[in-house]
């Protein structure tokens, strides 16, 4: 994999390009992704945003949301676009198997693939081009990067800066994680010198949900949390006919792992979802507990040290059955 910058010279010619970001995209990944595709746009490429599945209602109000692919649900228009594209932008993953049913199609593809990235352990060979940097806070500060570093930061303006303000606040815990630099602040003043209304973009992901959500939380909460505190580990198990029950829709259940973490003394905390076509597990840990690690170990995922995710083909029993003997080989290191 070639430094990213060796493309800033190449940026001056125009291609047809795919941006494509990881399954059941977060705001950095939709954030990142629109960000770029309307940079490009304006240096007269031709780029179309293809996501592999489908994605939050949340983040619809996103500049240019309306545009992206669903690769599920618009496989045929999906797959034209990859096959005439010149350049494929790997946007917020960096093995393929985030892409789900797109990962076969990506890896047989002959192009120029570019990944901008900040999780751990990359696929580099897959790559011609790229960035993959763990110290980031999100690929949106990574994205904001090559727009800068190439000379085009004049490019920006306040509907690139909402969406490049969402991934990165959304990915730093609305600035609360480490990653949320001094690089990070410099940035965002950067973005509000454009005009961008942060309150409101607060709201449109923070304040934007339907009732039941709540209640559904509410109702998790006080049933499905389980708190082992010999082992500062905490866990929330949901079974698919709950999520029924309280029709929890794609993106619902974001941000719900972060609970436990707010109790004293927890280090880790994880959700365990049944979501009926596989088991989601999601993974939080406070200081040195490196999640990322954990979940390659036991849940087939990764992620970053204090936030990662995984899956499993066990019944959820079997799967909180597993995790609680994770936690147990993992006790003198969550002390
Ligand atoms: P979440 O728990 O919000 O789904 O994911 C937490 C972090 O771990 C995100 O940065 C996400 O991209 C990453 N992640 C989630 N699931 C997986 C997985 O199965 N494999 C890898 N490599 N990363 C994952
Ligand atoms: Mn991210």
């Amino acid at each position: 994999m070639q430094p990213i910058e060796e493309i800033y010279p190449l940026l001056g010619q125009p291609r047809k390009v795919v941006i494509v970001m990881h399954q059941k995209p977060d705001a950095d990944a939709m954030g990142s992704s629109l960000a770029l595709s309307r940079f490009l746009k304006k240096l007269g490429h031709v780029p179309t945003v293809i996501s592999p599945t489908n994605w939050a209602d949340w983040l619809k109000w996103m500049p240019g949301c309306a545009g992206v692919i669903d690769y599920e649900f618009s496989t045929e228009k999906a797959s034209q676009a990859l096959s005439q594209a010149e350049w494929v932008f790997c946007l917020d993953f960096n093995t393929m198997t985030r892409t789900r049913h797109m990962a076969e199609k990506l890896r047989k593809l002959s192009v120029v693939r570019i990944l901008i990235d900040h999780h751990q352990q990359p696929e580099s060979q897959s790559f011609a081009y790229g960035v993959s940097d763990t110290a980031k806070s999100s690929t949106s500060e990574m994205v904001y990067d090559l727009i800068a570093g190439s000379g085009h930061a004049d490019l920006i303006d306040i509907d690139m800066a909402a969406c490049l303000y969402a991934g990165v606040m959304s990915d730093t815990g609305s600035f609360r994680f480490p990653g949320a630099s001094a690089d990070v602040h410099r940035m965002v003043a950067v973005l509000k010198d454009t005009g961008l209304n942060h309150t409101r973009i607060h709201e449109d992901l923070f304040d934007n949900f339907l009732e039941n959500r709540l209640r559904f939380i509410g109702y998790v909460l006080q049933s499905k949390m389980e708190v082992f505190y010999e082992y500062n580990a905490a866990l929330i198990a949901i079974p698919w006919k709950d999520l029924v029950r309280y029709e929890i829709k794609t993106g619902d259940t974001e941000g719900l792992v972060n609970y436990p973490l707010s109790i004293q003394g927890i280090k880790m905390a994880a959700l365990i979802i049944d979501r009926d076509e596989e088991i989601k597990c999601s993974f939080r840990s406070k200081g040195n507990f490196d999640v990322n690690t954990f979940a390659r170990r036991y849940f087939d995922g990764g992620g970053h040290v204090n936030a990662a995710g995984g899956r499993s083909s066990d019944t959820l029993e079997q799967t909180v059955q597993r995790f609680i003997t994770a936690i147990k080989e993992n006790s003198s290191q969550l002390q």
